[in-house]
This record gives structure tokens, sequence and C-alpha cells, in this order.
């Protein structure tokens, strides 16, 4: 069911796969390589009148296995921020975890730390009236330790799929159809 939003809501944004096209096996490390999905500037669009604030919430474990560095990361995300801009969509802030899944650290989704990170920004951010979207089941069960509404975007022929479908509220092709519910 489709909860009823107002602006007191916060969406958080999964990057790779939902925002930008999502590279298997491998990293946006370059803007270059930065491929946005089919219509998700009309989605952030329509999802900008709907939310208070937007996040993205990115796990980037390429920083911690030495693959690229943060400033490769807060380029690319510059970059995509510009794009937003330019098309009047704001995004709050790009948190992400620089982590490996091997660090055990707090704030690799599916841990909670980086919906954490920016209820400490802002204070008034309320998980429960907050929806998070994303192409993995980790940003699924992110979501659901935090109290979210669980939003799954992607291909329903996945392995995992029937645990995805456990944990997600709400399944659309991408974000534009989630967006369009509204
Ligand atoms: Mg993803
Ligand atoms: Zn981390």
């Amino acid at each position: 069911m489709i909860p009823q939003i107002d602006k007191t809501w916060t969406l958080f944004l999964d990057r790779d796969g939902v925002i930008n096209e999502r590279i298997i096996d491998g990293y946006v490390m370059d803007s270059k390589d930065l491929i946005l999905t089919k219509n998700v500037i009309s989605a952030l669009q329509l999802l900008k009148n709907y939310f208070g604030k937007m996040f993205v919430v990115s796990n980037q474990q390429c920083i911690g296995k030495g693959l690229c560095n943060e400033t490769a990361i807060n380029k690319v995300h510059a970059d995509l921020n510009d794009i937003l801009l330019k098309n009047k969509i704001l995004i709050q802030d790009f948190l992400v975890c620089p982590h490996k899944a091997s660090d055990h650290c707090n704030c690799r989704k599916p841990k909670p730390g980086l919906a954490l990170q920016a209820q400490m920004k802002f204070p008034s951010i309320d998980f429960t009236k907050s929806v998070v979207v994303g192409d993995m089941l980790s940003d699924l069960q992110f979501g659901k330790t935090l109290g979210m509404v669980t939003v799954y975007v992607g291909d329903t022929d996945v392995p995992n799929f029937d645990l995805i479908k456990e944990n997600a509220d709400l399944m659309y092709d991408n974000l534009f159809e989630f967006a369009k519910t509204f």
C-alpha cells in the first residue's frame, strides 16, 4: 500500500541501479561511467514535490578496496549533483560507506549508519516517515531495520527474489514507475 506522503517525509535513494546504471562487477569511479537510468530526471522532479528531503545512500567499497579514493567518488557526486541542480532537483546529501564488507562497519547497508548520519545533520528526519528505494536486498533490509517503507526497483528474475519480495513493501521496474504512483 502506498503511504500518504507529505513534506515531513524523507526519501532515501540507493544510487547504483536506481539513479545510474549499475556496472556489474565494477564501480562508477569516474563521471564518464555515470549513465543515468531511464527517466530518472523526470522521476526525481516528481518525487521532489512529495518528499521534504531526499538523500542518496550508497555503498562504495571500491574506496576500501583501494580501487579509488574518496576524492574520486566525491567528484562523481559533485558532477551528478550539477546535473540534478540544473534540473531543479535538490539532494540534501550524498552519503557514502567507503568500507569493505569485511570491515564490519556500521554504515555499509544493510547497516543503518548512513541513515543515522542523515538524521544527525537533520534531526527532524523520522524513519517511520521515510521511504527507501533500492535495487538490492541490502537496501530493503536497511529500510526495514529503521522502520521505513521499502521500495524495490529492478528485475524479478534475480536469484534472491523470494527474499526481496519478503522485504519490499512495494515493487516497480524503475524509479519513474514508482514516482508516477503519487
Ligand atoms: Mg544499488
Ligand atoms: Zn561503512
